[in-house]
């Protein structure tokens, strides 16, 4: 029996859905070609939440095609025709906020009214920001010499394939969906295969807003065949992509086939150091913010701790007592519940295994460092926010990046030391520095390998300011006006006043 385009779903707070199934080509729901399908599963109890229609290659030559097509008319729209589609949409966001945080909560385990929801207020916030900027895209005129003028044109860059990961999946896609299109690209966008139903339910909605059919297309699919299919594909003229470090690399790899513009949102292990002279009570709020938050399966996760010697076990034992206090695990529709499941069977399961890891390190437990198996948890994917202490610069805990609520904290003598192991990674997404010292600060802002430092705070992300990697953690930015940089492209004309020559 082949599957519905779209299923009546009732979800655990009573919210029904009607949700769609199909893949989203052309402001239409449609079946893939082959009648590949997957399972999208509620990592809160490991049972299938629903199939969804699975692109192969065959589909993602069909959706290229539409934005091709779309692309032709779509470049000569206006900037106030296309950011005020851009508002209404933000309209529609707002007015499907809580259905959305629902589906969201449900197919990705975000604990709907303390982390699902606050995904769909930045992106509905998101879209307006860009909205207000397409009609604000501006060239320059450049004049040197009086006997010739040369002016740019910011010109879209044509059809771009965007990759998504399952950690934030609204709010990644809408990352990079409001900039590119606001610019007047269009676009393909591929969903995880994890996290499928939030995004395919954003097409009803790009609809109802009355975009032109093709400027958005979304499908699903597996990375290996539908990403790898768009990341290489000859006519898509740029690839932006969020997901791990080792992906990333294949997506370089794969563009390089038509020499696409390529951006990479790629891992992190986010070093936070706490100098002697911090304000306690706020690097321990911030430093449970920036590991407990969405389950620790953040890029930008402060996953490493490093605390001066001096409070060092001042700062352990008040860390520890503020996660067990504030960050309550339990049923993701539950109002006061915050740290929720881990994505899959496959991911607790690595996060276990770097528990383990931990463990037989020699770091110490000092909260946490098992599943939890209260009541009905036991059936999902939950694992109790973990602090390890005593650890050490060539431990894996503190290389690699685990992607869950487990943080390794260090001890530390001098600030020489400190911003050694800090830089010492691969990655280079965040950094963060807590002192009253401002000379310090700003010199260990300089000095830190990141893409993004966060003085006296962590994980403090905002719209308006870029956000993005150095080293191993990708390069190019998302958010504000350097987010939409990256969807335009400088064209120059040379305008010889007849004299030259
Ligand atoms: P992932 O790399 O496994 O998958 C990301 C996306 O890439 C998915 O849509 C997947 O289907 C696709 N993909 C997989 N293989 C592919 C291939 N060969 N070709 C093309 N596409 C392919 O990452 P994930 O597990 O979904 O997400 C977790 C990772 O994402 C973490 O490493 C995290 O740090 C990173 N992340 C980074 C940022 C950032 O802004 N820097 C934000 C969120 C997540």
């Amino acid at each position: 029996m082949s599957l519905p385009l779209e299923v009546d779903v009732t979800l655990p707070d009573g919210t029904k859905v009607q949700q769609p199934t199909g893949l989203f080509i052309n402001n239409e729901f449609v079946k893939s070609k082959s009648g590949a399908t997957l399972d999208s599963i509620n990592p809160s109890t490991g049972e299938v939440n629903s199939a969804v229609y699975a692109a192969e290659e065959e589909d993602i030559d069909i959706a290229v095609a539409a934005a091709r097509k779309s692309f032709k008319s779509w470049k000569k729209s206006t900037g106030v025709d296309r950011g005020n589609l851009l508002f209404k949409f933000a309209d529609l966001l707002e007015k499907n906020k809580d259905l959305l945080a629902a589906l969201e909560a449900w197919d990705s385990g975000k604990a709907k009214y303390t982390n699902a929801i606050f995904d769909v207020e930045e992106a509905i916030r998101v879209f307006r920001y860009y909205a207000g900027w397409a009609d604000k895209i501006q060239g320059k005129l450049i004049q040197n010499d009086p006997k010739k003028l040369a002016y740019t044109i910011h010109e879209p860059i044509g059809v771009c394939g965007q990759i998504i990961p399952w950690n934030y999946p609204i709010l990644m896609a809408v990352w990079k969906i409001a900039p590119a299109v606001a610019a007047g690209n269009t676009l393909v966008l591929k969903t995880s295969e994890i996290t499928p139903l939030s995004l395919l339910h954003l097409g009803k909605l790009w609809v109802e807003a009355g975009f032109p059919a093709g400027v958005l297309n979304i499908v699903t699919g597996y990375g290996a065949v539908a990403g790898n299919a768009l990341a290489s594909h000859l006519d898509v003229d740029k690839i932006a992509f969020t997901g791990s470090t080792a992906t990333g690399r294949l997506i370089q790899k794969a563009a390089s086939s038509n020499l696409k513009a390529v951006t990479l949102e790629c891992g992190g292990k986010s070093p936070l150091i706490v100098m002697p002279d911090a304000d306690i009570e706020q690097a321990v709020k911030w430093a449970a913010i920036g590991i407990m938050t969405n389950q620790g399966q953040v890029c930008t996760s402060t996953s490493r701790i490093y605390a001066h010697e001096d409070i060092y076990d001042d700062f352990v034992k008040k860390f520890a007592d503020h996660v067990l206090a504030e960050y309550k695990q339990g049923n993701v529709f539950g109002q006061d519940s915050v740290v929720g499941p881990q994505i899959s069977k496959v991911h607790h399961d690595k996060i276990m295994s770097y528990i383990d890891i931990g463990k037989k390190e020699g770091a110490k437990v000092v909260i946490g460092g098992e599943k939890n198996e209260e009541g009905d948890l036991k059936n999902g994917y939950f694992i109790k926010p973990t602090i390890f202490s005593d650890c050490k610069p060539d431990m894996r805990i503190i290389n690699e990046e685990i992607f869950g609520p487990v943080v390794a904290v260090s001890k530390f003598k001098t600030d020489e030391e400190v911003l050694e192991w800090a830089n010492q990674t691969d990655y280079g997404l965040g950094a963060s520095i807590f002192t009253k010292d401002i000379v310090r600060a700003h010199q260990f802002a300089a000095d830190l390998e990141a893409g993004m430092v966060w003085i006296n705070s962590s994980n403090d992300s905002d719209l308006h300011v870029p956000f993005g990697g150095v080293k191993m953690s990708g390069f190019g930015r998302e958010l504000g006006e350097y987010g939409l940089t990256m969807y335009t492209q400088a064209k120059a004309v040379h305008v010889n006043m007849g004299t030259i020559l």
